[in-house]
């Protein structure tokens, strides 16, 4: 019997790469695809293209008479490259994009007058069949629709034939539908605060931008052999399979060449990226087999998320060219390093300073340290929401399980830093002597970018780093959309900004002391009450489990217990203080992803249960039948002396029957905890019940499966083994 198995390993077996030849050198083909500077010069009318402008750096709006004119100019920049269709791009609460594609081309109705058309109308505003999307109740509530409206700050770009323009989702009722609204909210937020407190140190900073850097990690699989595992294909993991002889134990992936075939669609996929003005960058191999990292330049934050989430649709359509399925999964195999997508993140002002880099006055030091110190008090008093923002039912897998990073949020800052802040913290109280602040400005801040040349202690188990000129925010999911931990981070900073200022400035009138007398001051106190957030060590280990319990920080290690802080007072505040959520859109997102979660563990236990039944245990009866057989043969020719030639069949023969007993009595008991927790109807409730009670039995499912792969013969079991999953090149 040829199973989808041995057809898959056939087929995969005689894959050679596909043939590809890049069209131009990067330089000269990045951003082709985009309505940027460039295209919008020769396209638009220069009140058109002042008008964007101005709507990108002031978030000036634009009028439907100039949206007109800016529509005329994109439809005949598309047109000119054989595009059909636009369409309003957007990123709905399921976490992925969303799209529904309108043809230019229109006409009367008795055919006659046809002619390809855009306006301004169909520019800034369009009503998707939203019915469809998550809302966590807030259009049942109100309103049956929602609307997409243009994101100029989000280039328009060409995918395929069609026009792609990034769009905000919102009900009619103003609510935010989308990860993009809040984003956005929060980067505006930012900027505010942050705006402010520069101006202790410059005056002519006007704007202060959130930088992202993203590192993209994911697995690369023959498309055959994906397919050919129903658990792959319905829950973007496997459920079951015994780990292979071999793993990751040599590192011989991760300090190999890339495999031709992976290097082939790598470039492939980067002339699609070079198109679509996505400035990749890097791509190596990653720590497990078969698995690999790509990361782009850093960008202004909004574009840097709709960059990636652009990408992940990229990465699998081109995929497919290549006959390789791409896994983004936080832990596709079990055993094997699972995958992250690291958020690495920075402020620049409009004076083009990073100011999360030490440079080399005491006083732009000061400035840099103001805001790091900052980041690190945001980072202590939000810890349990920053928590809450990666918490998802696939990341679970990485942060509550001795998998890089714990899920404990600590800041990493190095061994100098510390020192640096150790010093600090003995500033005196009140005015500072003009001998204290030389001294400071020479030997503390004046001496950190000598200091951090040489910071090359690393900590890879941290979940939030320091790494010399910016954050490293490692806890983020490979799956997940960045808008959720970038939209949380930003918040948090902002509001630590806004209140440094209050203080900062209530010192100086007060108090009546200098304006670094007080920075001084006020940093002092942050770095004192920031101290239980702060960790070196290694955060895999038990001891800062006890460690950090003793220091009140937060450990939930599922997303039921973590995403509880989304919808806690501080957050609710924060939120609402800052126009980034209101009540009712925060508790709406809290709700989404309960279900999101329930949803998911739902999936799972049904797909497991089925696998278990359908494919492993006829299998094993299979076998089994062949050993009884075998047993029956034996005892024909040597009468009773069978029992001990037969002895090993006989233990084989029990052990499988032990075996598929156990994976039928704890379906059953799954199936029944499943059919309890249904009837649950407070949404945090359910969602508690599949994790506590019927997650729970996949682990015990699945060992019995796996036992049951090593003992059942090679040849006749069915599921795509772990080896050939991830070592078919
Ligand atoms: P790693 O060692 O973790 O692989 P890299 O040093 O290669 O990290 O850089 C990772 C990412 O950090 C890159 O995507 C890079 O663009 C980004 N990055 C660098 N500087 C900044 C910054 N100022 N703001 C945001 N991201 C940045
Ligand atoms: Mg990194």
């Amino acid at each position: 019997m040829s199973t989808l198995r041995f057809q898959a390993l056939q087929e995969a077996s005689t894959r050679k790469p596909v043939h590809f030849e890049e069209i131009d050198r990067k330089s000269n083909i990045f951003g082709s695809n985009v309505f940027n500077e460039k295209a919008m010069k020769q396209f638009l009318t220069s009140d058109a293209l002042k008008g964007v402008r101005d709507a990108i750096q002031h978030g000036t709006k634009i009028d439907r008479k100039l949206a007109d004119y800016i529509a005329m100019g994109m439809k005949e920049w598309a047109l000119s490259k054989g595009v059909t269709h636009y369409t309003h791009w957007f990123q709905p609460l399921t976490g992925t994009t969303a799209e529904k594609h309108d043809a230019f081309f229109e006409t009367s109705y008795d055919g006659s007058d046809p002619v390809e058309k855009f306006g301004g109308a169909q520019l800034v505003q369009q009503e998707p069949d939203a019915s469809s999307f998550p809302n966590g109740g807030i259009r049942n509530t109100f309103e049956a629709r929602g609307y997409t409206a243009w994101d100029p700050t989000s280039p328009a770009f060409i995918y395929g034939t069609t026009l792609c323009i990034p769009t905000v989702f919102i009900a009619y009722t103003g609510e935010a539908l989308d990860n993009k609204i809040p984003l956005l909210r929060a980067l505006s937020a930012m900027d505010e605060a942050a705006t402010e407190v520069c101006k202790y140190f410059d005056k002519n900073v006007k704007k202060v931008t959130a930088t992202l850097g993203w590192e993209q990690e994911y697995f690369l699989i023959d498309k055959a052999l994906a397919n050919s595992r129903p658990d792959l294909m319905m829950t973007g993991r496997t459920l079951l399979g015994h780990t292979s002889a071999k793993g990751q134990q040599l590192d011989d992936h991760y300090f190999g060449s890339i495999p031709t075939r992976a290097l082939t669609y790598m470039r492939d996929l980067e002339q699609e990226c070079m198109l679509l003005g996505i400035p990749v960058k890097t791509r190596h191999n990653e720590v497990a087999p078969n698995q690999f990292e790509l990361a782009p330049i850093f960008e202004e934050t909004n574009l840097a998320v709709d960059h990636n989430s652009l990408l992940m649709d990229v990465m699998q359509r081109v995929a497919e060219r290549h006959d390789f399925k791409v896994l983004f999964h936080e832990k596709p195999f079990k055993g094997v390093n699972g995958s992250g997508k690291h958020n690495n993140w920075s402020l620049a002002t409009d004076t083009g300073v990073n100011l999360l880099s030490p440079s080399k006055t005491p006083m732009s030091n000061l400035q840099f340290l103001t805001f790091f110190i900052n980041t690190i008090k945001a980072v202590n008093d939000y810890e349990t929401l920053l928590r809450a923002s990666i918490a998802t039912a696939s990341n679970d897998h990485r942060l509550g399980a001795n998998e890089a990073p714990p899920a404990i949020i600590s800041v990493f800052i190095g061994a100098q830093l510390s020192k640096v802040l150790l010093e600090l913290e003995s500033v005196t109280t009140g005015k500072l002597s003009p001998e204290e602040k030389t001294d400071l400005k020479l030997n503390v801040v004046g001496k950190i970018p000598d200091v951090l040349l040489d910071n090359t202690d690393r900590n890879r188990t941290s979940p939030f780093a320091f790494t010399g000129n910016k954050f490293e925010f490692r806890a983020v999911g490979s799956n997940a959309n960045c808008s959720n931990a970038m939209t949380t981070l930003n918040a948090i900073v902002a509001k630590q900004l806004k209140d440094f200022k209050i203080e900062v400035d209530g010192l100086i009138e007060s108090k009546d002391m200098k304006k670094d007398d007080a920075i001084f001051n006020v940093l002092r106190e942050y770095i004192k009450q920031s101290k239980k957030i702060l960790f070196e060590g290694d955060g895999y280990s038990d001891a800062w489990e006890k460690e950090a319990a003793k220091r009140g920080l937060s450990n939930f290690k599922t997303t039921p217990e973590a995403i509880k802080a989304k919808v806690s007072k501080q957050a609710l505040e924060l939120f609402d203080e800052l126009g980034i959520l209101n009540h009712v859109e925060a508790e709406a997102r809290y709700e989404i992803e309960l279900e999101e979660y329930t949803k998911k563990i739902q999936i799972e236990g049904r797909v497991l249960g089925d696998i278990a039944r359908n494919h492993v245990i006829p299998t094993a009866i299979r076998y089994q039948n062949t050993l009884i057989e075998n047993v029956k043969g034996l005892k024909e020719i040597f009468g009773k002396e069978f029992e001990t030639i037969a002895k090993e069949q006989i233990v084989l023969i029990k052990e499988i029957s032990g075996h598929i007993e156990g994976i039928n009595s704890k379906v059953l008991a799954m199936t029944s905890e499943r059919r309890t927790a249904n009837q649950l109807t407070d949404a945090q409730k359910m969602a508690e019940a599949y994790c506590n009670k019927v997650k729970p039995y996949f682990e015990d499912i699945r060992n019995h499966c796996d036992k049951l792969e090593l003992l059942v013969d090679d040849e006749s079991w069915t599921l795509t083994k772990y080896r050939e999953l991830l070592f078919t090149k």
